[in-house]
């Protein structure tokens, strides 16, 4: 079993996820380069071809360390338990967290968060907890749960449950908000797991790959509770807090690290809204005073929910594959920088 989360003060966890080596993969003659030494180390070996090519030469290594490390035997549950449980208690007292799946295309991402039908996700899990806990104190006041499901494509923002125009971000007092997203009030979690399958169907897909999500498709589900009850002097108390779970573009040639890469990159083939959440993430990570929100579409929806007294957590997905060695170790890298803040 796993280890609990240190409780570091950091505002940002950090979680390292292997999928099981793929059908494809073994076909292909792939070898394993990833090993989890230990419940929050891991180790990439790398290696380089030798003019024969059967015979792949192992040339060094590198240990990284996280807040926990899930192998490809860690189920969906304790994925759940380990990196996320922690934030829905604090939505539960009025706080905003977010979940990200971070990692290249096949990696995991969608599988983490949203999962199967037999084996749901973090979305599911999350939501299903959420109600539990609800339950169990709902005796002394209201509460009320709504979700949203929107997706970020080629930075424009669509609501995936009710698919239709693509929306306008507008501030208001309440933040940034998408006009016109539906918000449903969910009461159980059957309807939730319908809701999230249908709204994964309405995901953009590549017109070449009629059935595949693309994978510059950013997925984010909101959720937010509000909480109302009377105290002793019969003043009402509204506490509100929402849990943002996001499903990232795979992130293949995002390497941006500063905002003149993201310039240079403009009107190029790349993801904006992924290279403007890492611009952000830096400038987190470099404790600097302004950070670039404005930049991207999935920026500005997550404005409240990124820094602050937001509590983050970063899931990095990667294939053991040595033949994807090269976006593993990108990721790994990505996922060692986010965690200093
Ligand atoms: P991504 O969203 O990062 O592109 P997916 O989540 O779609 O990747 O995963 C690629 C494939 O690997 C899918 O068929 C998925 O079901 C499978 N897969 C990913 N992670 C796991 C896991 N932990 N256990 C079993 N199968 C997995
Ligand atoms: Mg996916």
């Amino acid at each position: 079993s796993l280890p609990e989360t240190e409780k570091t003060g950091n505002r940002v966890t950090v979680f390292v996820r292997v999928r099981p080596i793929s059908k494809k993969e073994k076909e292909a003659g792939s070898r394993c380069c990833v090993r989890i030494v230990n419940p929050r180390d891991v180790y990439l070996t790398e290696f380089v071809n030798t003019n024969d090519y059967l015979r792949l030469k192992r040339i060094r290594g590198r240990h990284f360390t996280f807040d926990a490390c899930f192998p490809d035997s860690a189920t969906q549950q304790e994925v759940y338990s380990t990196s996320t449980s922690e934030l829905v208690e604090g939505v539960l007292q009025g706080r905003n967290g977010t979940v990200f799946c971070y990692g290249a295309t096949g990696a995991g991402k969608t599988y983490t968060m949203l999962g199967t039908v037999e084996s749901p996700g973090v979305m599911v899990l999350a939501i299903k907890d959420l109600f539990r806990k609800i339950k169990t104190r709902s005796c002394d006041g209201n509460h009320a749960v709504h979700l949203s499901y929107l997706e970020v494509y080629n930075e424009t923002v669509r609501d995936l449950i009710s698919p239709g125009r693509s929306l306008v971000l507008r501030e208001d007092k309440q933040g940034i908000v998408a006009a016109g997203l539906t918000q449903y009030r969910v009461y159980s979690i059957d309807e939730v797991m319908t809701l999230l399958q249908q709204g994964n169907r309405n995901r953009t897909t590549e017109p070449t790959r009629a059935n595949e999500t693309s994978s510059r498709s950013h997925a984010v589900l909101q959720v937010v509770v509000e909480y109302q009850v009377r105290d002793a002097a019969m003043n009402i108390i509204n506490s509100v807090g929402k849990l943002s779970l996001v499903d990232l573009a795979g992130s293949e040639r995002a390497l941006a690290t500063d905002q003149r890469t993201l310039r240079s990159l403009e009107g190029a083939n790349i993801n904006r809204s992924l290279l403007a959440l890492s611009c952000c993430i830096n400038a987190l990570v470099d404790g600097k005073k302004h950070i670039p929100y404005r930049n991207s579409k999935l920026t500005q929806l997550l404005k409240d929910s990124l820094g602050g007294t937001c509590s983050t957590v970063m899931i990095a997905n990667i294939s053991p594959s040595n033949l994807s060695s090269g976006e593993t170790q990108n990721t790994l890298h990505w996922a060692d920088r986010a965690k200093e803040i």
